[in-house]
């Protein structure tokens, strides 16, 4: 397909809902860089927060704001139904059978140390092995090689083919009785692959290992339901769903979590302390020790809400139809390497341009106004596997049109050849 001939698609034609409504309730989109007007694609990093979020927070602390659970006055009644209330909007968001299953945390990289750190210490064994995939971020890479050197255990990693897709068949080999925890991502940040998640948690299960997927990249995207994957961890962080950072979810299924000892000890998640002996209370408190993010999380509901109204299927379509458009366009520009073509792609294109550093694009780019993420993002074993220290990466969200595609491809071009 020539370029005009993908360019003279009707820009957003084939949006399933006003995105230029949706780009006016994010203030910052209406920055100026450079001199010229933001076009932010560094999503996988983190997401702009839409005004009903940032209003949400004001509104928290100038009506809502005092400790939760812990009195018996006004202000932390309000505190505390809207805490609860943002993890009853989390449930739903997950499709879990219980709000108990839903433990606010930090974030993704938060929820993995938390399960490394309680359940992995006191189940796994020197012997045992855990598998997790190249696709992987650190988060979900370090906590466990950490793990695997204080209790001996053996860390395995499912490989990919030449489009950054999981061999399937490569991670049965690697399954067997000793086999404990399966840990991968759901969609992978560096390349955008998503992952055949549903049969990899099965297909751990068929051998008695747990089973965490890590969805940092992929809620923003697509549709989540946690029963239906069957996984017994999901782990997301809020600041990549238009959320406010420092806010993040564990999901365990509600036996699992209960059975685990807790992380971190402290106000909240106790029933009754003595000198000798505490008793503590189930989840999600047991593992919510301390005064926890509460604005954040209630701001975390609040994103929930907007991505629900907008409709997370129909955001899924409409960010398929822009990620195609971006990546006919990015196949036409010679020199260019597009790094991650699985089948099943969500929101991460990932390239390298012949003859220059990856950095000089990401700072080209800026001068133009363009946000990327120019580096390894986290994620150094997949791109060396590609034979590459750092990509370029423009990453979507619901806010991102055609035109912002169209400005990024045109300073590309620029860039090649040489004319800024
Ligand atoms: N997992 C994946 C796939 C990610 O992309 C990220 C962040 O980029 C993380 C985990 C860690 O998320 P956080 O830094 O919010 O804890």
């Amino acid at each position: 397909q020539s370029i005009q001939a993908i360019k003279s698609l009707p820009a957003n034609a084939h949006a399933p809902f006003d995105v230029e409504s949706i780009k006016a309730d994010f203030p910052i989109l209406r920055e100026r860089v450079n001199g010229r007007p933001l076009i932010w694609l560094d999503n996988a990093a983190t997401t702009q927060k839409p005004k009903q979020v940032i209003d949400r927070l004001s509104y928290f602390y100038e009506h809502e704001n005092s400790n939760i659970h812990r009195a018996a006055h006004e202000l932390a009644a309000r505190a505390t139904d809207a805490y609860e209330n943002a993890r009853k909007k989390v449930q739903a968001f997950l499709n879990a059978s219980s709000v108990n299953e839903i433990v606010f945390v930090r974030g993704s990289t938060e929820a993995i140390n938390l399960v490394a750190q309680s359940w992995g210490d006191e189940n796994l064994r020197a012997g045992d092995e855990i598998i997790i995939s190249y696709l992987e971020h650190h988060a979900n890479i370090v906590p466990w090689q950490q793990l695997a050197a204080r209790k001996g255990l053996v860390l395995r990693v499912i490989p990919v083919d030449d489009d950054g897709q999981l061999l399937l068949d490569e991670y049965a080999k690697l399954l067997n009785p000793k086999t404990r925890l399966v840990s991968f991502t759901q969609v992978s940040n560096a390349l955008g692959t998503v992952t055949p998640a549903k049969e990899i948690v099965a297909m751990g299960h068929a051998v008695g290992a747990k089973v965490l997927v890590d969805g940092a990249q992929a809620v923003s995207h697509m549709r989540v339901n946690v029963q239906e994957l069957n996984c017994d961890w999901y782990v997301f962080s809020g600041h990549k769903v238009f959320g406010p950072t420092g806010i993040g979810v564990l999901y365990g299924k509600e036996a699992l979590l209960n059975e685990t000892q807790p992380w971190q000890g402290g106000g909240n998640m106790i029933k009754d302390v003595t000198f000798e002996k505490t008793v503590y209370q189930n989840s999600p408190a047991r593992f919510e020790a301390g005064t926890g993010n509460i604005a954040d999380a209630v701001g975390l509901g609040a994103a929930i809400d907007y991505v629900t109204k907008i409709g997370i299927d129909l955001i899924n379509e409409y960010e398929h139809y822009l990620l195609v458009y971006a990546t006919n366009l990015l196949k036409q520009i010679k020199g260019l390497r597009l790094i991650g073509t699985a089948a099943e792609k969500a929101g991460v294109l990932s390239f390298v341009l012949d003859g220059f550093k990856t950095e000089e694009v990401g700072a080209y780019l800026n001068k133009a106004g363009i946000a990327v993420r120019s580096g390894h993002h986290c994620a150094q074993p997949i791109l060396r596997r590609f034979g590459v220290e750092s990509t370029v990466r423009p990453s979507l969200a619901v806010y991102n049109t055609c035109a912002d595609i169209d400005a990024l491809v045109d300073a590309l071009y620029k860039i090649r050849n040489k004319v800024y």
